[in-house]
């Protein structure tokens, strides 16, 4: 393991081996964690503890993430944070802090792009360029809450990327988060959304995980489904549910549901009368998010009224159904919007934003 990327994205177990491996005692290992994963050390020279002769050996073979802060936009009307990172490549994430009455909660980006080509979605526009280290994963709440000053209690993997197509650095990232040597958050904090990758859903479930799942539903028939998301022509609907249920079986932790309403295409009281017929027998939560019109799509939100209707619809079905807060739709809110932005203006010479 001589070769190390990036030392945050290892296990306790993974780094005691590799400082052993460069001639360094064992116990260093808690030391070294503590720096990267509570202290949350920005540099190798800020770890006081340690000899200077680890310090500089270290600098020398390992790296860090290296996430630098570009731009942050602060929404004005309910203190959403949205941040814009770079890192070491040049390539750009975003994450987002929202801050609720129970606590702050971060939305992180588990790929740089994503791949699966959903129609609403700004992240996608440009395919998938890499995945995220869980060392660069963890490095977005890091990097927030030593910001913030204030301990970040929820994380959801729900920004740009498809979180089970990177699944081992997520699942990594979901254990080095929720270490108690860590940042320590409990598992039942965290949120991991996917489209519905049904191999990975199945396999995620074997982890022995507390997390909640979130499933992209978006539709409740296959032809609907196929209409916004290119991955329901791999999976069947049934197929994914099934994948859902087995999650719930074997974790005890009910998933729920996303359901992007698009004006004209899922909004309708046809299609709450499918969903509903479609969820009647598995109990779940349904989040509603009014689609948040992205401008290299066509989608259309949805009236107020429609949106009103549809959720009632549910909720008379005995559905326990929530309609998203909007949160900082004021500063480019959706998944990858901030991103492209920031790129477009660049290329086309403006200077930063702060
Ligand atoms: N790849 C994961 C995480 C995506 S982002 C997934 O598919 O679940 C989290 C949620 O926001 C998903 O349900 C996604 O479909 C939805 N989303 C993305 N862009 C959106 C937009 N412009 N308007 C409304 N919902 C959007």
């Amino acid at each position: 393991m001589s070769n190390v990327p990036d030392l945050c994205s290892l296990s306790q177990d993974e780094l005691k081996s590799y400082l052993v491996e460069l001639g360094e005692p064992g116990f260093r290992a808690k030391q070294v964690f503590s720096w990267l994963h509570q202290k949350k050390a920005a540099g190798f020279e800020e770890m006081s503890n340690l000899p200077k002769s680890l310090r500089e050996k270290l600098a020398e073979r390992a790296s860090l993430p290296g996430l630098k802060r570009e731009v942050v936009q602060v929404s004005k009307t309910d203190g959403t944070q949205k941040y814009l990172f770079s890192l070491p490549d040049g390539n750009m994430i975003e994450s987002v802090l929202m801050r609720y009455s129970y606590g702050n909660s971060v939305c992180i980006s588990s790929q740089v792009g994503c791949r699966m080509g959903c129609r609403f979605c700004a992240s996608t526009v440009d395919g998938l360029a890499r995945n995220l280290t869980a060392g660069e994963m963890l490095a977005q709440v890091y990097e927030i809450e030593k910001e913030l000053g204030e301990r970040i209690s929820n994380v959801v993997v729900m920004g740009s990327g498809e979180p089970m197509d990177n699944y081992d650095n997520v699942v990594r990232f979901i254990r080095l988060l929720s270490d108690k040597d860590g940042l320590n958050i409990s598992q039942r904090s965290i949120t991991v959304s996917t489209c519905g990758l049904v191999p990975e859903i199945c396999r995620f479930a074997e982890e022995e995980l507390q997390v909640t799942l979130a499933l992209s539903l978006h539709a409740a028939d296959d032809a609907t489904r196929q209409q916004l998301m290119p991955i329901a022509n791999r999976y069947a609907l049934s197929d994914v549910l099934d994948a859902c249920a087995y999650y719930f079986e074997k974790t005890g932790r009910r998933v729920s549901f996303e359901y992007s309403l698009v004006a004209g295409v899922n909004d309708t009281p046809e299609e709450a009368k499918k969903l509903i017929a479609l969820l009647r027998r598995r109990k779940g939560h349904v989040n509603l998010i009014p689609v948040n019109p992205v401008v290299e799509r066509s989608l259309k939100e949805p009236s107020l009224a429609a949106i009103h209707r549809f959720r009632d619809a549910l909720e008379c079905a005995g559905i326990n159904v929530t309609i998203r807060k909007e949160m900082g739709r004021d500063i480019d809110g959706a998944c990858g919007q901030l991103r492209r932005r920031y790129r477009d203006k660049k290329e086309q010479g403006n200077s930063k934003e702060e």
